[in-house]
């Protein structure tokens, strides 16, 4: 069984071809500069990296150019294309409708469509992967794998906003969280690296990249989670500023003469860490390093951080009455040994101790509390591909 998982940003598009039962991956790369030129990177396992220039006008000649890399003569994966056996497609946003991972038809689409004013970057592309995937591979059926999906679990006193009602009513604004599948792989790995069931367990999942979200995990369903109707809430992140109280909006377009789009863009690419440092950077490693060689506003955005994670994980230990496991996943939570240790030092009130020689190890899948910790603490890397993978076997198998 071979899944070829396409993940489609704005200008970009990447690709794996998998099995899920095996966890064997063929190739994977990355299209990028869709729309201005091209670029494809295509690897196997174990193989150097090929770079090649591209022409790519659209999504649908990207997804051409991955074909041709998978069926080239000499470096290719497949022999033919139906040996691809689905396509399995990352979607942002699902809304309300969408509660799982489905298989993609016409009125799928139309939903995700009516999704594209909640996710105006990604929900268009999308579509455009969906459709060039339909044109190119038309004996795969096409999975739809949402990011909303996971939270839509939630309970309404978790998603509504403190706002008039008639917003949720007329507009659909309320918080839907996003990373969802990634949250739903590592609770559910936290399990079974426990030995036990996802309904016996409360567990905060910190999916910490460059985007950055918590999740509250109650009996195996998200009951709570950190980012809102954007991924703009919640955590400060490598560029996002997360929470803030709404009127700074204001306050900062009038004294900066700006407009409440180019404050958005603000909040967006140029808050989190790498605004509180005054750009230094977004990249957790160049944070360290500019902090350890003294500079102090990169500290700072790093305490920053590293405080705001642990409040959370307080409120979300509140909304659960308890946790029994915390686990750190993506590029921060699996590899920042000092900011998982920053942040397990505010959680001793939880009876949580770390065991520092686990913790000092990067990208490993571990226990990193000792054996008296009240509460787990684990490294859990996520593989988003693993789990579109396997979910898009389920449904056409
Ligand atoms: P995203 O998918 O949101 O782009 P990732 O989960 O890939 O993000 O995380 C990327 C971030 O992880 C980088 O910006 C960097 O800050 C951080 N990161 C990656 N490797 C390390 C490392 N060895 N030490 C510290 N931070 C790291």
């Amino acid at each position: 069984m071979k899944i070829l998982v396409i993940n489609c940003g704005s200008s970009s598009l990447k690709y794996q071809l998998m099995n899920p039962q095996t966890h064997e991956v063929y190739a994977s790369g990355i299209c990028e500069r869709i729309g201005i030129d091209g670029l494809l990177t295509y690897q196997r396992p174990g193989q150097p990296k090929i770079k090649a220039d591209h022409a790519m006008p659209n999504h649908s000649s990207a997804i051409d150019a991955v074909i041709e890399a998978l069926t080239d003569t000499d470096t290719g994966v497949v022999a033919s294309l139906t040996e691809i056996t689905a396509v399995g497609h990352r979607v942002v946003h699902g809304g309300e409708k969408m509660t799982q991972s489905v298989i993609i038809t016409d009125a799928v689409k139309k939903i995700i469509e009516d999704c594209n004013d909640l996710a105006p970057l990604h929900n268009p592309a999308n579509l455009i992967g969906i459709d060039a995937c339909e044109q190119l591979l038309p004996h795969a059926p096409q999975v739809a794998v949402f990011d909303t999906a996971f939270h839509q679990t939630m309970p309404k006193h978790a998603y509504l906003y403190g706002l008039p009602l008639k917003y949720y009513h007329d507009h659909k604004i309320r918080r839907y969280g996003f990373h969802g599948t990634s949250h739903r792989f590592v609770s559910e790995r936290t399990a079974e690296l426990l030995g036990r069931k996802p309904a016996d367990l409360k567990t905060i999942v910190c999916h910490l990249g460059n985007g950055a979200s918590i999740t509250a995990i109650k009996h195996g369903k998200s009951i709570d989670t950190s980012m809102g109707l954007t991924p703009l809430e919640g955590l400060a992140m490598g560029t996002r500023s997360g929470d803030i109280d709404p009127a700074i909006i204001e306050f900062i377009c009038a004294k900066e003469g700006l407009t409440v789009s180019e404050a958005t863009t603000m909040l967006n690419k140029r808050s989190g860490i790498y605004g509180l440092s005054g750009e230094v950077s977004s990249d957790f490693r160049d944070m360290w390093d500019a902090a350890d060689n003294g500079d102090a506003d990169a500290r700072t955005a790093l305490e920053v951080y590293c405080y705001r994670v642990a409040k959370y994980i307080g409120s979300y230990v509140a909304a659960m009455n308890g946790v029994d496991a915390i686990a750190f996943t993506a590029g921060v939570g699996e590899n920042d040994i000092p900011v998982r240790e920053m942040i397990c030092t505010y959680l001793g009130y939880l009876g949580i101790e770390i065991d520092a020689d686990e913790n000092n190890h990067k990208s490993r899948e571990s226990v990193i509390s000792t054996p008296e910790s009240r509460v787990t603490v684990l490294v859990v890397p996520t593989n988003e591909e693993l789990a579109i993978a396997r979910e898009t076997m389920e449904l056409v198998a």
